[in-house]
C-alpha cells in the first residue's frame, strides 16, 4: 500500500468523514483548501558572524468560526504541506471542542539543537516580523508546538508589541507566567491526554490503574502525559525520544525520568529499563499506545505488529488512514488527535480570554475548565459514534467538526 504525507492523510480523513457528515458539497470543496499560506525567507546573523538563511511558513486554514489559532513548530522536516495539514487539524480540533477559533499553523525549517539561545531569539524575531501582518490578537494567535515553548512565545509577543508600540500579550498564548501566561498551560496537552485516556477506559469499562502504557515521544506532551497518567495509577512501561526507548515490563520510574529529561538528559542516557528502538516501542504488548511525537508513525507497514488494545493520539497525525482501517477492523479504538491533544488549545483559549479581560484565573479553575470541555467533547464523540453508527471515533470527531465549520460558512454566506 502507498503511504501518504500529512496533508494527503488529513484530506483523506476529511473525505472519509464527509460520507457521513454530508455537508454542502461546495462548502466541503472550499474546506479542502487553506485560505492562505505565507512562505518567508529569514536571513539570521549567526554567533560566528556568518548569515544563515532559513525558511518559515504560516498557514491560515479557515476562519469561519473565529480568529485563526495554532502553534509554531521548529523542525528540520517542516514543509508547506505539513504546515497546511497541521492548520487543517487545528481547524477541526477547535471546532470539535467548540472554541470560537479557526485553525492555523506555522513552522520554521531548522534544527533547534544546533542553534544557540541568541540565534534562536534572532530567528524567532525575524520570523515574527515575517508573519507580522498576518497575526494579531483578533486575527491569528500563535502558540507553542514542537520545539517551541514559553521563551519563544515571549520573543514573539515582544517583537509584535514593539511594532505596535504597546504590550499586546494576547497576540500569542503559551507565554511565561510573568507575561500573562496561564498556570497549567505547559502541561495542558499532556493533562488532556491523561483525561481522555481515563475516559476511554471508563467507556470500555476497563481499569486504568491496571493498565500498561507505552509513550512514543518524551517532549512536552509525552513527558507530561506519562507523569499525569502515572499519577492516575497507570503503569508506564515504555517511553522514547529520538535517541531511543526505555522499556521495563514492571514499569518505569516516570518521575525520575521526567526530572532526568528536564535536566537535559536523553532517554537513551537514562539508566533504567532495557534500551529498545522507537519502532519496537510501537509494537510492545501494552494496553495503551500513545504516539506523542511526529506524524505518520503507525502505517500500513507496521500496523499488523501494533499490539496495544487502545491508541491515544497525542501527536498530530500519527496514524495513516490505511493503518486506521486495520485498527478499526481489529476493534482497536483510536482516540483521534483532534480530541486527544486538544487540551493545549483549550488552555490557550483560557489564556487568551484572560489576557483579553485582563484578569487571571487560578490553576484549579483552569484545570476544571479543561476537564469539563474535554470530557464534554469526548462524550459528544462517543454519542455520535453510536447514534450515527460511524466506523470509528475519528470519523465521529470529524463529522461533528466538519458540520460545525460548515454551519458557520452557511450562516455567513459566500462573499461578496
Ligand atoms: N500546538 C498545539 C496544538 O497542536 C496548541 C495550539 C494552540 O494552543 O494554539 O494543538
Amino acid at each position: 500500500m502507498v503511504e501518504t504525507n500529512a496533508l494527503d492523510n488529513m484530506l483523506a480523513q476529511m473525505e472519509r468523514a464527509q460520507e457521513y457528515a454530508a455537508v454542502d458539497p461546495s462548502i466541503f470543496e472550499r474546506l479542502k483548501h487553506p485560505e492562505r499560506t505565507l512562505k518567508v525567507t529569514l536571513p539570521v546573523s549567526m554567533d560566528d558572524g556568518s548569515v544563515e538563511v532559513f525558511t518559515g511558513y504560516r498557514c491560515q486554514f479557515d476562519s469561519a468560526r473565529g480568529p485563526y489559532k495554532g502553534g509554531v513548530r521548529y523542525h528540520p522536516s517542516v514543509t508547506m504541506d505539513e504546515v497546511t495539514a497541521l492548520a487543517g487539524w487545528m481547524t477541526w480540533k477547535a471546532a470539535l471542542v467548540d472554541l470560537p477559533y479557526g485553525g492555523a499553523k506555522g513552522g520554521v525549517v531548522c534544527e533547534v539543537k544546533e542553534l544557540s539561545t541568541t540565534e534562536q531569539r534572532r530567528l524567532t524575531r525575524r520570523y515574527t516580523e515575517g508573519i507580522r501582518r498576518m497575526i494579531g490578537p483578533h486575527m491569528d494567535v500563535p502558540a507553542p508546538d514542537m520545539n517551541t515553548g514559553p521563551e519563544v512565545m515571549a520573543w514573539m509577543m515582544d517583537t509584535y508589541s514593539m511594532y505596535e508600540g504597546y504590550s499586546i500579550p494576547q497576540v500569542v498564548t503559551g507565554k511565561p507566567l510573568s507575561l500573562g501566561g496561564t498556570p497549567g498551560r505547559v502541561e495542558a496537552t499532556g493533562r488532556g491526554v491523561a483525561i481522555v485516556t481515563q475516559q476511554v477506559f471508563d467507556y470500555l469499562d476497563k481499569d486504568l490503574p491496571e493498565a500498561t502504557v507505552a509513550i512514543q515521544g518524551f517532549g512536552n506532551v509525552g513527558s507530561w502525559a506519562a507523569r499525569l497518567l502515572a499519577e492516575r495509577g497507570a503503569n508506564v512501561v515504555a517511553v522514547s525520544d529520538v535517541t531511543g526507548a526505555r522499556y521495563d515490563p514492571d514499569g518505569l520510574d516516570v518521575l525520575s525520568l521526567f526530572d532526568f529529561s528536564e535536566a537535559g538528559g536523553t532517554v537513551a542516557e537514562y539508566d533504567g529499563g532495557d534500551l529498545v528502538s522507537n519502532e519496537d516501542l510501537l509494537e510492545l504488548d501494552v494496553d495503551v499506545l500513545i504516539p506523542a511525537a511526529v506524524a505518520d508513525v503507525i502505517t500500513a507497514d507496521n500496523v499488523d505488529d501494533v499490539r496495544a488494545s487502545v491508541v491515544v493520539e497525542a501527536a498530530n497525525g500519527p496514524t495513516t488512514t490505511a493503518a486506521d482501517d486495520v485498527l478499526a477492523e481489529r476493534d482497536v479504538p483510536v482516540v483521534p488527535d483532534i480530541l486527544a491533544n486538544a487540551g493545549g488549545v483549550i488552555v490557550s483559549y483560557l489564556e487568551w480570554v484572560q489576557n483579553t479581560q485582563e484578569y487571571a484565573w487560578t490553576l484549579s479553575q483552569v484545570n476544571a475548565d479543561l476537564e469539563r470541555r474535554l470530557s464534554g467533547a469526548f462524550d459528544e464523540v462517543v454519542s455520535a459514534y453510536h447514534a450515527d453508527e460511524l466506523p470509528d471515533l475519528r470519523t465521529a470527531a470529524y463529522t461533528i467538526a466538519l458540520r460545525r465549520v460548515a454551519t458557520a460558512h452557511e450562516l455567513r454566506g459566500l462573499f461578496p
